[in-house]
Parts: C-alpha cells; sequence; structure tokens
C-alpha cells in the first residue's frame, strides 16, 4: 500500500524544526529514520497531514559521553551508537541490547531516540533507558528543553510523554557505578524479530564480590517495559555463586503478560523467569571483570 497524503517539511536547523512543528500540532509527525513511522504510514495505521523530516538536522547527531552519562543525539543511529567504543564502554549495555535490535540495516537507519519515542513495549532501548534511570530531552518552540525521568515516559504500547508540536532532541543514559556489570538477553522466533520476552539486568557488586544490589527491566510482557528489584532475591550472595533461579521467580511473578498471536501469556512468563536468571547471572560476572579491570 502507500501512504496518504501528506506535507513533507525538510527544515535545516532545530530551531526551524520546532517551528514547524508548532504550526501543525496534532497534525504533524517527526520522521527520522522512518523504520517504524514508514510501515506505519504504508498500512495507514498512522495519517499525519504533515511530516517534519529531522535527517537535515546535523546538530542532533552527537553522541557525547560526560563524566556522569552518555547523551544520545536524537539523529544518532543505532548502528552509531552500537559501534561507540567510548559509549558502549561507559554504559556497556546500550552495545549489549543494541546488538539484539532488527538487522543491520534497520540499525543503520534506525535512531535511538525514535525507538524510545516510538515507545513499542516489545523495543529493547526503553528497557534500557528505565532500568538505567535515564532521562528524555524534549524542546518545543518557544518553551525551552522539559525533561522527561524514563520512569515517567513510557506511558502505554506506542504512546510516550511527547506532546504535539514537542520535539525529543536527545536521550541520556547514566553510566553505572563503577562496581556495576549488565547483560541484555532475549528470544526471538527468528533472528531479527522483535523479542517475545526480553531481559536487562544490572548487578552491583561490593569489594567482596558479593551482590549489593541488583534490577531488571523486561521487555514484551506488558504496555511498557517492566521493572523489578531482583535485590530481595540475590542481596549479599556471592557473584559466582547466587541463587539465580531464585531471581528469575521473582521477575516471573512481578509480570502480567497477556496471550498474543506471538505467545502464550504462561510461555512468556516462562521466558521471563528463565531469562531474568541468564541475563542475572551474566550481569554479575561482567561486574566482577569490571571490578577486576579496575583493580
Ligand atoms: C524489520 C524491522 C525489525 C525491527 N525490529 C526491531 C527490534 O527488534 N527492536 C526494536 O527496538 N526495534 C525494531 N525495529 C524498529 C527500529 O528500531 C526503529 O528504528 C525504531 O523503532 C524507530 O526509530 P526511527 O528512527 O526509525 O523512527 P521513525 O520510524 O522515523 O519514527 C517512529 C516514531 O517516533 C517519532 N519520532 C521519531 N523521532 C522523533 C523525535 N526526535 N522527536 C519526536 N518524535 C520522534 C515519529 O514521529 C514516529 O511516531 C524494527 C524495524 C523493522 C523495519
Amino acid at each position: 500500500m502507500k501512504p496518504p497524503v501528506f506535507k513533507y517539511h525538510r527544515p535545516g536547523t532545530v530551531a526551524e524544526a520546532l517551528a514547524v512543528l508548532a504550526e501543525v500540532g496534532h497534525d504533524g509527525k517527526v520522521l527520522a529514520g522512518g523504520q517504524s513511522l514508514v510501515p506505519l504510514l504504508n498500512m495507514r495505521l498512522a495519517a499525519p497531514r504533515h511530516l517534519v523530516d529531522v535527517n537535515w538536522l546535523a546538530e542532533l547527531g552527537e553522541v557525547a559521553c560526560g563524566p556522569d552519562a552518555v547523551r544520545v543525539g536524537a539523529l544518532a543511529r543505532h548502528a552509531r551508537v552500537e559501534h561507540d567504543r567510548a559509549a558502549t564502554g561507559a554504559v556497556p549495555l546500550l552495545g549489549q541490547a543494541i546488538a539484539d535490535i532488527a538487522h543491520a540495516s534497520v540499525r543503520n537507519r534506525g535512531t535511538v531516540v525514535g525507538s524510545l519515542v516510538h515507545a513499542d513495549p516489545a523495543a529493547e532501548l526503553p528497557a534500557v533507558l528505565v532500568l538505567l534511570g535515564g532521562t528524555m530531552e524534549l524542546a518545543r518552540a518557544g518553551d525551552g528543553v522539559r525533561r522527561v525521568a524514563a520512569a515517567d515516559f513510557f506511558l502505554g504500547p506506542l504512546e510516550s510523554a511527547v506532546r504535539p508540536g514537542e520535539l525529543a532532541t536527545a536521550a541520556t543514559f547514566p553510566r553505572p557505578a563503577p562496581g556495576a556489570g549488565s547483560a541484555w538477553v532475549e528470544v526471538a522466533r527468528r533472528h531479527g524479530d522483535y523479542a517475545i520476552c526480553g531481559v536487562g539486568v544490572l548487578v552491583e557488586l561490593d569489594q567482596g564480590l558479593r551482590v549489593a544490589a541488583a534490577r531488571a527491566a523486561l521487555i514484551s510482557v506488558g504496555p511498557v517495559p517492566v521493572p523489578v528489584d531482583l535485590t530481595d532475591a540475590l542481596g549479599g550472595q556471592a557473584a559466582d555463586a547466587a541463587d539465580w533461579a531464585a531471581a528469575g521467580r521473582l521477575a516471573a511473578t512481578a509480570i502480567e503478560p497477556e496471550d498474543d498471536i506471538h505467545a502464550t501469556a504462561a510461555y512468556r512468563r516462562h521466558l521471563a523467569g528463565v531469562l531474568t536468571a541468564r541475563a542475572a547471572r551474566a550481569a554479575a560476572a561482567h561486574a566482577a571483570e569490571r571490578l577486576e579491570e579496575a583493580g
């Protein structure tokens, strides 16, 4: 199918983009990588009257590694971040999760910020932002920048806190503590498909290599990423011999998955348990490695 008729806008600066977005309001949509929006247009599941193409706003392409966080500009593609060694060194979970997004061709075009705004409950990056306690920057003409915490950003399936007239300009992913390690694990029916269930885990170890804190964020098991604190199941245990299955049981009971055409709720719950246990073990091993490297 072909998309419905729309007017195409190609602003050359962020200020111009914000001016157009303010003018078109509810009738406008931002076009970033187009990897989600264009299929929606072609299937006529979306019919904006104005498309505001932000692909010419070079000022939004920056990936900046600061002492506390990695800030990813709205035009940074998945592949750009995946292969940025400074960014993935600072926040390893970014590289771990992006590697599981679709195929290389999609990662070459799709943007990190576009994926966050799109808020697909099966997407990896919303869970990464939630797990790390990150922030979105939303700009509007004449209003400066509104910062929204990850916990308040994802409102429902394909629904984020971006309002008509706003442009998401960046996402900020805080660096985990020096004694922390992470892992991303998921199951998809075919390589490159959206996950039936996916889990990111962050484990913090103390100097004695015992678990000080652990938390997970799960995808495809609810309308938005589901954060689960695993510390009750793992706290105080040795990083190489903790009760990983207990962490899995905790995650499996914390979620409320539903049946759909891809999997039953029971199967998703089973996967959540198995994958959380696996990711927690891998994250603890990663944390131990990082502590050893840091001396
Ligand atoms: C075959 C295929 C497989 C895929 N598999 C996966 C997968 O496994 N995991 C996964 O996470 N994703 C997957 N995707 C989606 C991909 O990650 C997209 O890149 C992402 O969802 C959207 O990013 P985009 O830059 O392409 O945004 P677009 O498609 O351009 O936009 C998506 C939505 O976000 C809005 N938007 C985008 N940027 C901004 C902005 N800066 N400010 C305000 N609004 C904005 C748009 O208006 C639109 O509503 C897949 C896509 C395809 C085609």
